[in-house]
């Protein structure tokens, strides 16, 4: 490092508030303050804006109907149709620009680019050919895809149709699907022969296969994308599976009238990763849904028509819903879908991919940020990123160190970073900074959008004083909310708010929702999300947060990722284990140790000194990036290890059993 980039780390580091440079806040969205006055003026009355996005065949009668508590209805009785607004409404003005630029993983393969027009075509034709199939209105139709284009092209022919989706994530077991598709009752499937990953033709079809196979029920119709051609694994397709490209080429030219649907029909079904038990269909419906992803892309991600904009999340997800297809095609952008790894096939692929196609926008998430900060800067600089405009992430809490390395090596200092704090069941972002207004705090997600009443509370619902650590809730209901559990409602009403809400009362004041994070507020009303509510350990009757102990330890200078769990501890109640990752170039000896446990006790104090640091080259993590605690606690715990297939590298769990019985 150069003397003048030593100093320009040293002075990141002190740093803790960023503003948005003048040049991105002169051609900012929203530049307004003064909205967030405005919108707790004008409440719920203030997401008429967000409706405003959106093109009805009828309009609503109220904005909001809040009757019956927590069955909260928004923009009742009006008629849209999604794939109508996100296809159709364009056709006259954009027509010829791109939608979807999809980039495949093989660097020798050419990507696909599907023009608004194209798009159009394509989820007409596919849509005509479902309703062929038998698809009815208010059918589930399971997706288990990768990331190919015909993915977003079934969901939109899906909304087209009024048929509700659950996407599958591509990586989840044969099991995972069949689990899926027997609770939502779905007897369609779209599926997809295989994807590349890193390097490798991957076999999909034979785990879709299995996993049709253990549906309880009959199964209509399978319809399966040939992605891999000539590399594909030869299976022949069973009755009632049908070639997606055939299918659509026998319709050529269909056009489906899109259905008029109610503002509160479903629009899709995902069942949540399940990190902490058993899948949960969240149910998210058309207009609210809609219009919450469309507004929160557009004040928050800063999308304008022209952008090309990319979120490297995978449509599995809910961010990949509301993030990649949803939101950016409801306002006419140039959405990228990158179908494979990072690193592959060298550790810069994103920077050339944003560097082709001159990315204005990035979303992305801490655990790929914290990877690049360990493979280091020199894979960005090696390319051209000044066509970015504004980084997001996602997913998790960002620690201040990738948060600033983001910033500085990606974002060239400036573009604004947005943190944004949102699940599964809100349908969109909750709790982040407006791009163009706000300062950022790192580490911080900033306070929660205007109109919504975000609050950070003790046990009995009383407000913590800022700085304490508390649980974060939401006292007002917002347009993309879930609606319910899939056919349980009695379990959303226990999962989600029944914690805080007087649950016999009829007045929505009394309604909390609860969503299981921990949280602190500032002084300023920055919101740090501490994590699950689950990950505090308590050490010595202190409960400490995991986040916290974790920043701490990526604090210190070498450290790439860390992983805290609780321990069992005769004394104590609990200690902490440490599961650390350094950075290339950095050895895990006691020196390391010192230094890590000095930085905890120095940031946090004695009491969260970590009684084990273990140095492992990976941490257990869900297919969506998340760190399996769990497992690090029964590994810390000596215990037997529950249900490891929904990892991502199911292997290294057995390499840090060893390590962990060698520092016993
Ligand atoms: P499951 O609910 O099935 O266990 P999951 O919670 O991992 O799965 P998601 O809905 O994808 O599924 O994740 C939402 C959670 O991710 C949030 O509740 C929060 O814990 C965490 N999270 C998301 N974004 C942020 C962020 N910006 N800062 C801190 N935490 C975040
Ligand atoms: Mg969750």
């Amino acid at each position: 490092m150069s003397e003048e980039e030593g100093q320009l780390e040293a002075r990141l580091e002190e740093q803790e508030e960023f503003e948005p440079s003048e040049e991105f806040v002169s051609q900012a969205n929203v530049t307004d303050e003064g909205i967030y006055e405005e919108f707790e003026e004008d409440w719920p009355g203030c997401w008429e804006g967000a409706a405003d996005l959106l093109d009805w065949y009828e309009g609503y009668d109220e904005v909001l109907d809040d009757s019956n508590p927590p069955f909260y209805k928004w923009f009742t009785d009006g008629k849209l149709n999604v794939s109508d607004n996100c296809l159709d409404r364009h056709l006259e003005e954009r027509g010829d620009e791109v939608a979807i630029e999809w980039v495949g993983e093989p660097t020798d393969e050419e990507n696909r680019t599907f023009t608004y027009e194209e798009l159009h075509r394509e989820v007409n034709e596919f849509a005509a050919a479902l309703r062929d199939l038998g698809v009815e209105e208010d059918d589930v139709v399971t997706m288990y895809m990768p990331m190919v284009p015909e993915l977003p092209v079934a969901m939109l022919a899906c909304a087209r149709i009024g048929a509700p989706h659950s996407v599958v994530f591509a990586g989840f077991s044969a099991e995972a699907l069949a689990t899926r598709m027997n609770a939502a009752d779905s007897e369609f499937l779209v599926t997809c022969d295989g994807y590349y990953r890193r390097g490798d033709a991957l076999d999909h079809l034979e785990k879709a296969n299995e996993g049709l196979d253990g549906v309880d029920h009959d199964v209509e119709a399978t319809v399966v994308v040939d992605r891999l051609g000539d590399d594909g694994h030869g299976h022949d397709l069973r009755d009632g599976q049908h070639d997606y490209a055939e299918l659509v080429a026998d319709h050529e030219g269909a056009e489906v009238e899109p259905v008029h649907r109610d503002a509160e029909d479903m629009l899709f079904l995902m069942y949540t990763s399940g990190t902490t038990g058993k899948p949960k269909g969240v149910k998210h419906t058309t207009a609210g849904y809609l219009a919450w992803a469309a507004w929160t892309s557009q004040a928050v991600l800063d999308i304008k028509p022209d952008d090309t904009y990319w979120c490297s999340a995978d449509i599995g997800w809910i961010t990949g819903h509301s993030y990649i297809v949803y939101g950016p095609l409801a306002l006419g952008t140039t959405s990228v879908m990158y179908e494979g790894t990072p690193d592959y096939p060298e550790r810069d692929r994103l920077w050339e991919i944003v560097e082709e196609y001159e990315v204005d926008q990035l979303y992305t998430a801490p655990t790929a940020i914290r990877a690049f900060m360990k493979w280091g800067k020199q894979f960005p600089e090696e390319h051209d990123l000044s066509s970015l405009r504004l980084l997001g992430t996602v997913g998790e809490p960002i620690n201040p160190r990738a948060w600033k390395w983001y910033y500085q090596h990606i974002g060239n200092e400036e573009c604004p970073v947005v943190d944004t704090w949102w699940q599964t069941e809100t349908g969109g972002m909750m709790v982040t900074t407006l791009p163009g207004i706000k300062k950022m705090k790192p580490g911080s997600a900033g306070p929660p959008l205007p109109g919504l009443d975000v609050r950070i509370v003790d046990t009995k619902g009383e407000e913590v004083e800022p700085g304490r650590a508390g649980y974060l809730t939401v006292n007002k209901p917002w347009p993309g909310m879930l609606r319910t559990l899939y056919q349980n409602d009695e379990r959303f009403v226990n999962e989600y708010w029944a914690e805080y809400s007087d649950t016999d009362s009829d007045d929505p004041e009394d309604w909390v929702y609860f969503p299981e994070d921990g949280a602190k507020i500032d002084e300023d009303g920055y919101i740090t999300v501490l994590g699950r509510v689950d990950d505090v350990i308590n050490v010595s009757g202190h409960r400490l947060g995991t986040m916290e102990i974790e920043s701490a330890i990526v604090g210190v200078e070498g450290v790439a990722e860390a992983a805290v769990v609780g321990g069992d501890h005769e004394m104590k109640g609990e200690a902490v284990y440490a599961y650390v990752i350094l950075e290339d170039g950095y050895e895990g000896d006691d020196d390391m140790r010192e230094r890590i446990v000095g930085g905890v006790e120095d940031s946090i104090g004695p009491i969260a000194r970590p009684e084990a640091v273990v140095f492992t080259p990976e941490l257990p993590k869900t297919r969506s990036g998340k760190i399996m605690r769990r497992l690090l606690e029964q590994i810390a715990n000596d215990e037997e290890l529950g249900d490891t297939t929904t990892l991502r590298n199911p292997e290294i769990v057995e390499d840090i059993q060893t390590k962990v019985e060698r520092e016993d």
